[in-house]
């Protein structure tokens, strides 16, 4: 079908933002991350990680795990919460974030900034036990949600099936938002009917944490300023390739593929 396609590595160098002489770090975009917990710290770390790897030129942190976040990555802004954030051009939200009602209020801050969203993890948990899921159709600024299987079951009550493409669009559809269904082969659906497929998958990626590291990513694309399917896109390809150079050095690890990330984006030129 001509709204499917296979996500190449020519589409992503065509996406990807170029630095040049009037470069700014906040022109290049500020990427907000509320993830982590002092029960998940690593959650914090991952996805800081993935997000420092992309091409904004700021990184926020207003998760729960500050001291662990900023003794990793020292020039990372830790506010702690939401709100004192400051100005971001793109948030991610859940990975280990916890799903009390601290966390539920954190995920409401980030869902009425005017800006892109990435919502992974604990921020699904959050939406379907504030039976939220259908009410962000409205919101006015993008959602991407990013679940695996059992993620994908909590949302929509069922399987994805057989069919992971008409299972990403029809969730797609129903929040309005472009879903990033995480698997071997993981799928990209808009809610207009469109749908990448991405290759460069490996079962490396198989392993806790390797979602966080996506999610951060996925974020800094978004607080660039691509297109959010464009986003979505971009980063399960270079996730996948930063999974199989981790993969030559033996068993991945989460933080492995955070940092074969930035060699790969060495390579978008
Ligand atoms: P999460 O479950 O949130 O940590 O995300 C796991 C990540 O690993 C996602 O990007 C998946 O697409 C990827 N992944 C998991 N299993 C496989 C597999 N068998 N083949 C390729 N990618 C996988
Ligand atoms: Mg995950």
């Amino acid at each position: 079908s001509p709204a499917l396609r296979v996500t190449e590595w020519s589409d992503v160098v065509d996406w990807w933002p170029r630095l040049g002489p009037a470069s700014e770090k906040y022109t290049r975009g500020v990427v907000g991350v509320a993830t982590g917990s002092a029960t998940y710290p690593g959650a914090g770390v991952l996805s800081v990680g993935g997000a420092l790897a992309g091409p904004t030129g700021m990184v926020r942190y207003a998760g729960g795990a500050r001291t662990e976040v900023v003794r990793q990555h020292p020039s990372v802004i830790a506010t702690g919460r939401v709100a004192d954030a400051g100005r971001v051009q793109a948030w991610v939200c859940g990975s280990g974030l916890g799903t009390g009602e601290e966390s539920a209020a954190e995920l409401r801050a980030v869902l009425a900034a005017p800006v892109p969203v990435v919502l992974d993890a604990d921020a699904l948990t959050l939406l379907v036990d504030g039976k939220l899921a259908d009410r962000l159709r409205d919101r006015d600024a993008p959602i991407v949600v990013t679940p695996h299987d059992r993620e994908y079951a909590r949302l929509c009550g069922e399987s994805p099936g057989a069919d992971r493409v008409a299972a990403a669009l029809r969730l797609a559809a129903w929040m309005n938002a472009v879903v990033l269904l995480k698997g071997d082969r993981t799928i990209i659906g808009t809610p207009d009917g469109r749908a990448y497929v991405n290759p460069t998958g490996t079962p490396a990626l198989a392993t806790g944490g390797t979602g966080d590291v996506l999610a951060g990513l996925l974020g800094s694309l978004l607080a660039a300023g691509l297109a959010p399917e464009r986003a979505a896109a971009a980063a399960a390809y270079l996730h996948g390739l930063a999974g199989r150079e981790a993969a030559r050095g033996g068993p991945v690890t989460a933080p492995d593929v955070a940092d074969a990330l930035r060699p790969v984006v060495g390579r978008l030129g």
